[in-house]
């Protein structure tokens, strides 16, 4: 020991990996490109909010500040669907009341600074890394109307999806990248509290307007608003961003596909005249390192779309991942890095794909019967065979099963619910004995198709 660390980047995942390795012993400096935002007013980022869920919690336990997130966090124990026609509906996540948790994505991340540096980690803000020369780990910052040189020994790359340190890997050598934008973008939208400070929508969801081909959601925030974000077409006749051109496109437009949002969204007009229109973008990247000498960690090595609410989490997951190899092979960081990549290169991946699957289940098929009766389905599997069956979100969101694991099980699990719901008589036959014996073959055969994946521990919360 002991090398010294460089972060790009003082973000989520940047802050967090900064935290575990001061607390390891390591001197660490980080440079971000914005201003300090405990004390400028500028905006934390791409989302007022995000979800916590279990691998999160998991790393914010080990940075020791789950006790001070916890507080403001709430809890989203289900979706409430909300249908064109004024219905609602619920469908509660997990089978033994798990949750994932709103948090402000700003406190969250001024928390983790501080923590930080309490470890140790010196933060420089207004540091725009321009340039990084991968093969001799020389960084150029733009810092006010200067240049900055620096020179780092261990690098890593949190700066997010458009990474200066990506940057610099994809002009190396064999450096496989790709990016792939989807065709919608977001634009955030509120809620505001109700006269009386409380919630104007029920406070422990995550509520969806599923429209098909976009939706609307909402997650709430300690002082009784839901930040709203509208999924949208950039492109197209009628429900696209282009297509709205006026307040009063808006205003028609919200009063015929979401009326029950519509009432609750005093400011919508402003909000969408004002609030940006931002794109969604897929990376992908290989290899993740160099030598000992980098890493990439966060959005920055795996950017991807946030609708399994997996982006931080799993980000997170890489520092906890690191963690472990830190403890395993000491300061060895040839092997460290090279069995990090190795480990989550390929989770990277899965839960970019496990994502973009997701889009389509919370904008089309959640509205759909056959849907939820497998939803429904798959809870009694689950409750039935606990040690055999787990279901595809409740592995991603409430377990620590790799995600390059959880896509592995896809098409077994399509496989055995298919089975189960082309029985006829379903729901009348569930009960009966010789079915059981049935069911109890089929679910046996699944949990042998997958059962020697590596499941990872077991969840903690
Ligand atoms: P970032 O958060 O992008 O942080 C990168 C940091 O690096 C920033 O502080 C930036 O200013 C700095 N930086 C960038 N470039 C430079 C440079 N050149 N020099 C110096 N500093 C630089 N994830 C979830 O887990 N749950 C959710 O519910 C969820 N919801 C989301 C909703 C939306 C609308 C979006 C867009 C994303 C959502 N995500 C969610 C994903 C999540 O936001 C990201 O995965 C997460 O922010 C990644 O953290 P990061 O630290 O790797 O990158």
């Amino acid at each position: 020991m002991s090398r010294s660390v460089t972060i790009l980047g003082a973000g989520l995942v940047g802050s967090l990996l900064a935290v575990i390795l001061s607390k390891k012993g390591y001197k660490v400096t980080i440079y971000e490109r914005r201003p300090d935002m405990r004390s400028a007013r500028i905006a934390a980022g791409r989302s007022i909010n995000l979800a916590v869920s279990v691998r999160g919690w998991n790393a914010l336990e080990i940075a020791g500040i789950k006790e001070a997130i916890e507080p403001i966090a709430i809890p989203m124990f289900g979706r409430s669907l909300h249908m064109p026609d004024g219905s609602a509906a619920y469908q509660q996540y997990g089978k033994n009341n798990e949750a994932i948790y709103s948090v402000s994505r700003g406190e969250l991340n001024k928390k983790l600074m501080t923590v930080a540096e309490e470890a140790g980690a010196t933060i420089f803000f207004d540091h725009r890394c321009t340039h990084v020369n991968v093969h001799t780990n020389e960084l150029t910052f733009q810092h006010e109307d200067k240049e900055v040189k620096v020179q780092a020994d261990l690098l890593f790359g949190a700066d997010g999806a458009f990474s200066a340190l990506r940057s610099g890997y994809v002009t190396a050598d064999r450096v496989d990248a790709s990016q792939f934008y989807l065709a919608h973008g977001y634009k955030e939208l509120t809620i505001p509290p109700a006269e009386d400070g409380g919630f104007r929508l029920a406070k422990e969801a995550l509520h969806i307007w599923p429209r098909h081909n976009y939706m609307l959601i909402a997650l709430p925030n300690t002082d009784g608003s839901f930040t709203c974000t509208l999924f949208f077409p950039f492109e197209g006749a009628e429900a696209s961003f282009a297509a709205l051109k006026s307040d009063a496109d808006v205003q028609a437009f919200f009063l015929k596909n979401f009326p029950d949002a519509v009432e609750l969204m005093p400011t919508l007009l402003e909000d969408f005249r004002n609030n940006p229109t931002a794109s969604l973008i897929t990376t992908r990247i290989f290899p993740w390192h160099m030598g000992d000498k980098s890493a990439l960690i966060g959005d920055a090595a795996h950017a991807i779309v946030p609708f399994y609410g997996q982006g931080m989490n799993a980000g997170f997951e890489d520092c906890t991942v690191l963690l472990g190899l830190m403890d395993e092979y000491g300061d060895d960081w040839e092997k460290i890095l090279g069995a990090y990549e190795q480990k989550r290169k390929c989770n990277g991946d899965a839960v970019g794909e496990l994502a973009i699957m997701n889009f389509v289940e919370m904008r089309d098929k959640v509205a759909d019967p056959v849907f939820l009766e497998r939803k429904r389905l798959e809870k009694e599997l689950g409750k039935m065979f606990p040690e055999q069956f787990i279901s595809i979100y409740e592995m991603v969101s409430f377990s620590h099963t790799p995600y390059d694991t959880v896509m592995k099980c896809i098409k077994a699990q399509d496989a055995l619910l298919e089975r189960v719901m082309n029985v006829p008589n379903l729901k009348t036959i569930f009960e009966t004995a010789a079915f059981g014996d049935q069911l109890k073959d089929w679910v046996a055969a699944y949990h042998t198709s997958v059962k020697d994946l590596d499941f990872g521990p077991a969840a903690r919360k």
